[in-house]
């Protein structure tokens, strides 16, 4: 058996949960939560209101630890309305959401691109036109697959032209589908 300072931190989260299981005082133990897990096990069938909830919970209306809680504004129609202040918090929320997705991906294009950069040399050259001096690397499938053969050093006209070929190659994938 481990000491207690070797565990993981998983350990130690499984080891407390197990001790809930065991404490008679816990709230799985609690009456009303063998009730509803008995419940469950029976194969018994959500709610209409239940069902709502959580789609509620899914589009992020409300919590997933109140799917099961009553309202308190149930029955009182048009009492729940947002502020306008909490209207512009959430949707600054949301575009900050976004913008991290935004910040994610470009993290991943720049740490993709040092990848290659390691990976396949600088050539004196652009490899397209072998006229003007190599300036950047360009992807070539416009997946940013993690594979040096989808990059190709280019000068600054190729690079441009490149892009101008992607471009035009996703532009008329969306106007086919
Ligand atoms: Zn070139």
């Amino acid at each position: 058996m481990k000491k207690e300072h070797e565990l993981t931190r998983e350990e130690k989260i499984s080891k407390k949960k197990i001790a809930n299981w065991k404490d008679p005082n816990s709230t799985y133990n609690s009456k009303e939560y063998r009730k509803k897990l008995s419940e469950v096990k029976k194969g018994k069938k959500f709610t209409e209101e239940h069902k709502k909830r959580i789609g509620d919970a899914h589009r992020g209306r409300i919590a997933y630890w109140a799917i099961g809680k009553t309202p308190w504004n149930k029955g009182k129609k048009g009492l729940f309305k947002h502020t306008e202040e909490a209207k512009k918090r959430i949707s600054l929320s949301r575009l900050n959401e976004k913008n991290s997705q935004w910040k994610g991906n470009k993290v991943k294009y720049t740490a993709l691109h040092a990848w290659v950069r390691r990976r396949k040399p600088q050539p004196k050259l652009c490899t397209k036109c072998n006229k003007r001096k190599a300036y950047d690397l360009s992807n070539i499938s416009g997946e940013y697959k993690r594979d040096v053969n989808d990059y190709e050093w280019l000068c600054r006209k190729c690079h441009m032209e490149e892009d101008g070929r992607l471009y035009n190659l996703n532009h008329n994938k969306e106007k086919r589908t």
